[in-house]
């Protein structure tokens, strides 16, 4: 029989203090992760989706109404392993040039970036994603995501309120200023264009 795992994160739960504390680390990635793995390990036991992998589960039950607990808790897998593996502790990577040649340049990018992330209403995403031959920002709500829709996801950032709540209260745009400042890992944005 086939298990979804919990993934390990690629750094210790304290690396990315002070802009993204250790609790809430601990409470995302130890609390909310793997309540959405036990809930999909258990709504896919003795179906047939027991013996495909993660993103095949995702596109195969996105739009088919009654597989939608299983859409939410496979995306939401998908979608934080894809935002932990995009953070990085002092990251001093150099900004891809592709970002800058097509936003014009890196503040272009953050200012677009963030107007995405802080207009999202409710829960969701803010991605960096590859729609065709052409970089774009989008938001995604809930637990969509962009494999749903045909579209490389390149990088992206978690804005349900469970990702900044303990460390910024209501203030999402510093969360947001925290991550695009300080916490991008940009080696795996480029291997992400590149790939
Ligand atoms: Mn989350």
């Amino acid at each position: 029989m086939f298990t979804i795992t919990q993934f390990p994160l690629p750094y210790a739960t304290d690396a990315l203090t002070p802009y993204i504390s250790q609790e809430t680390l601990q409470t995302h990635h130890g609390k909310h992760v793997a309540t959405y793995i036990d809930n999909l390990n258990k709504l896919i036991k003795n179906t047939p989706y027991e013996s495909v992998s993660l993103q095949d589960i995702i596109t195969e039950s996105a739009n088919k109404p009654d597989e939608k607990k299983i859409f939410n808790n496979a995306a939401q897998i998908y979608n934080h392993n894809f935002f932990f593996q995009g953070l990085c502790p002092n990251c001093m990577a150099k900004i891809p040039q592709e970002i800058i040649d097509n936003f014009g340049s890196i503040e272009n990018f953050k200012t677009e970036f963030k107007t995405a992330a802080t207009s999202l209403f409710g829960s969701g995403y803010t991605w960096l994603v590859q729609d065709g031959d052409k970089l774009k920002i989008i938001n995604t709500t809930n637990a969509d995501t962009p494999i749903a829709h045909n579209m490389k996801p390149i990088l992206n950032l978690d804005v349900w309120e469970h990702a900044y709540y303990l460390d910024y209260k209501n203030r999402r745009a510093d969360f947001v200023d925290s991550f695009l400042n300080n916490l991008v890992d940009w080696n795996f944005v480029a291997e992400n264009i590149r790939n």
